[in-house]
């Protein structure tokens, strides 16, 4: 990458952090196969180099939300089988079958759509339907279920598509023996046994995101779906760090100082002046804000580490920019910060952004935008 160090700001996206993850949630999967979830850009850690990175750890399936990300992927030269489960009516999937990717269907509606694109793409779909075992999210209510497993098999005997998946997801496999977990695995348990009854004979049957792979063998079925593991972080982070677990964080975000001033106590720094200094003290500029994903909340709130120690920023997070009160220690215009990272350093993690600010670390590392340029750590046993 050019000149990483003379950089801005810069999110390091270590992919052999990320190939080891897969390796590690494959060995918990057992028998299972893993599919990366690399939705989100990869949960904004560059979908392609993620996804390449993970199929080096053993992943045989990559997951998506939108057929737009399907596709990026099949162009980029992934030939892992792909899923993408978030498509709405109207929205063309014929190139998406084209391209062979595998595609969630939640209603008859959506078999009628699929069976059409089919013959506009001049080949069966695969076809995963997705049973609401109690997520109340997507997927066919378990009264609805009936009426879907019957219009995808009728399809499927007409020659328009496969149906290659029964699928599920969780509500709260965060939370290890809710139980809501165990009724969720008794309901796709029925729901899988009432459209094999029928006649489906699915490839694969899944229902285990990050958590439930390392914490509920019985939810591996025989393809478990992780995705902020993938990244190094912890799925259920009130019971485990990332390292019990043989996870290591693969983001790492810094930014080097604009500036840096002497000031004396009782200065107004940033909007609306929400922090004031106490004492006669040293103020560095962190050329980073909400446009950058910084939320706005993390005023007078988020962790960086700079200078040498940990420090709270001061005052309010602007669109670009937000300030430190550096006080005694030795600092000078662009010497790097770190907002978070794995801790090799003593920098914060996405997890303490995360417990910071109310949120959990899927929404920090989502958020990093577009304007803050990825780096790569390559792997290094491929
Ligand atoms: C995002 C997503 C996942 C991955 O969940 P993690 O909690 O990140 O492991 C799995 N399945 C579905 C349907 C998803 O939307």
């Amino acid at each position: 990458m050019s000149g990483a160090s003379a950089a801005r700001a810069e999110a390091r996206v270590d992919l052999e952090a990320i190939r080891s993850n897969v390796a590690a949630l494959g060995r918990h999967a057992g028998a299972a196969e893993v599919m990366a979830v690399v939705k989100a850009d990869g949960y904004g850690h560059g979908m392609i180099p993620t996804a390449r990175a993970a199929v080096a750890g053993g992943a045989t399936w990559l997951g998506v939300a939108t057929i737009d990300e399907a596709l990026a992927l099949r162009q980029a030269g992934l030939a892992a089988r792909i899923l993408a489960w978030l498509i709405t009516p109207g929205e063309a999937r014929d190139q998406a079958i084209r391209a062979n990717v595998d595609i969630s269907v939640n209603s008859p509606w959506g078999v009628k759509e699929v069976a059409a694109a089919a013959v506009a793409a001049g080949q069966p779909a695969r076809i995963h339907l997705k049973v609401d075992s109690g997520l109340g999210r997507a997927g066919a209510t378990q009264a609805d279920w009936p009426d879907l497993v019957d219009a995808a098999l009728k399809a499927e005997a007409d020659g328009y598509l496969q149906v290659v998946g029964l699928w599920s997801h969780f509500a709260y496999a965060d939370e290890p023996g809710h139980p809501t977990v165990a009724a969720q695995v008794r309901a796709f348990t029925e729901a899988i046994a009432l459209a094999e009854q029928r006649g489906a004979r699915p490839e694969v049957r899944h229902l285990a995101n990050s958590a439930a792979t390392f914490t509920l063998p019985e939810s591996h079925f025989d393809l478990v779906r992780p995705g902020i593991a993938v990244y190094g972080m912890s799925p259920v982070p009130a019971h485990s760090a990332p390292a019990d677990l043989g996870l290591r964080p693969a983001m790492t975000l810094t930014a080097r100082l604009l500036m840096v001033k002497r000031v004396p106590a009782g200065y107004g720094v940033s909007y609306a002046h929400e922090y004031r200094t106490t004492a006669a003290t040293t103020l560095g500029v962190v050329p980073l804000g909400y446009a950058d994903g910084i939320p706005r909340d993390a005023t007078n709130i988020g962790p960086v580490l700079a200078a040498g120690r940990l420090r709270t920023i001061a005052g309010r997070v602007c669109m670009d920019q937000f300030v430190l009160d550096l006080g005694f220690d030795l600092a000078a215009a662009g010497d790097e910060v770190i907002l978070f990272g794995p801790g090799d350093s003593g920098e914060p993690s996405a997890q303490d952004w995360a417990n910071a600010l109310g949120t959990i670390s899927y929404e920090v590392l989502t958020r990093i935008g577009p304007r803050v340029p990825r780096t790569f750590r390559e792997i290094i046993q491929p």
